[in-house]
């Protein structure tokens, strides 16, 4: 049997896939990060996790179709380098690719753990193979990924589709983990939700049961969208504020490729249908009306397994004839 093999890698654990050629996940499992020794063991653990399946479940892995990997960082896709892994202890320039295509003999194409959520969730989940689609994984930070005519755009230096760092807060009152203020990482990521809260708390005089855990430093944007569902006044205006800056970095983005879905992942995203209305309340007035209509907001389908699906997506486009 001729496989895919997709791995995304995080932090604590690697998530795992076989995919046939027409994308059906036929296994999937995963394995601990060992992130010591400056994550020295990372690729081998995955290759020997995938050497374990292949007993287990009878492919070949040294005659599989290609590897599709998924790393937390820069990558530049055309060599399939890691530019600086943080999470994973990994330091300087990782040669991904070459690295696991020497410990396995199958062509390797690597590319950044949020790009392939979007292809994957635009392929196989809430983008329905929809040809152009963006996602926004809004988690501790805002990962993105875009995928214009069914391909991920990656840009002259890889930097394409990092929605995250698109400046929407003019004032840049807090700053990014880019060096850079006021991007929307700051402002619609889960430390983001907080930092307004924060910011409107000392500021600004709205009444909120949620006092406490704001001055104790307790408070977590999930317990702020309960709260706003809830009707807590400082929560709402927290999560209005939040929608609006996400609204205007999707417009933009809207002007710039028009993607028909435009997919929420990640914690934050948990809100679903409360949080989608309020961004589509403030992104209908201010886009470029034919690059709305028609436009759905939506939330991720894929969970965890989305990076996975748009591993194996990536190597069915460019290592399969
Ligand atoms: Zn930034």
């Amino acid at each position: 049997m001729s496989v895919i093999l997709a791995a995304d890698i995080g932090g604590t654990t690697c998530k795992l896939g076989i995919f046939d050629k027409h994308l059906q996940l036929l296994e999937k499992w995963q394995v601990n990060t060992d992130i010591a020794n400056n994550g020295e063991n990372i690729l081998t653990d995955i290759h020997e996790s995938f050497m374990a399946k292949e007993r287990e479940v009878g492919f070949s892995v040294r005659e599989s179709l290609g590897a599709g990997i998924g790393a937390p960082g820069p990558v530049n896709f055309k060599d399939g380098v890691l530019n600086g892994g943080i999470n994973l202890n990994w330091e300087g320039r990782i040669p991904i690719a070459s690295r696991f295509e020497k410990l396995s003999g199958v062509s390797t194409i690597v590319d950044n753990d949020a790009n392939l959520a979007a292809l994957g969730e635009q392929s196989k989940g809430a983008g329905h193979g929809h040809a152009d689609a963006a996602m926004l994984t809004l988690g501790t930070g805002v990962g993105g990924g875009i995928v214009s005519d069914g391909m991920l755009i990656h840009g002259f230096g890889g930097a394409a589709g990092e929605i995250g760092h698109i400046m929407v807060d003019f004032k840049q009152r807090f700053s990014c983990n880019c060096g850079k203020k006021g991007c929307l990482e700051t402002v619609a990521s889960a430390t983001g939700i907080v930092n307004i809260a924060e910011f409107k708390h000392r500021h600004e005089n709205i009444e909120t049961k949620l006092a406490d855990q704001i001055e104790h430093g307790t408070i977590t944007s999930k317990t702020l969208m309960e709260a706003a569902e809830e009707g807590d006044a400082l929560a709402v205006s927290t999560v209005n504020e939040a929608s609006h800056y996400i609204a205007i970095a999707i417009s933009s983005i809207s002007a710039v490729t028009n993607p028909g879905y435009i997919i929420l992942g990640g914690g934050v995203s948990a809100a679903g249908q409360f949080l989608i209305d309020r961004i589509e309340k403030y992104y209908r007035p201010v886009t470029f009306p034919p690059a709305s209509e028609g436009v759905e907001i939506v939330t991720a389908e894929l969970g965890n397994d989305a990076g996975m699906y748009g591993a194996a997506k990536l190597v069915k486009q460019y290592l399969i004839q």
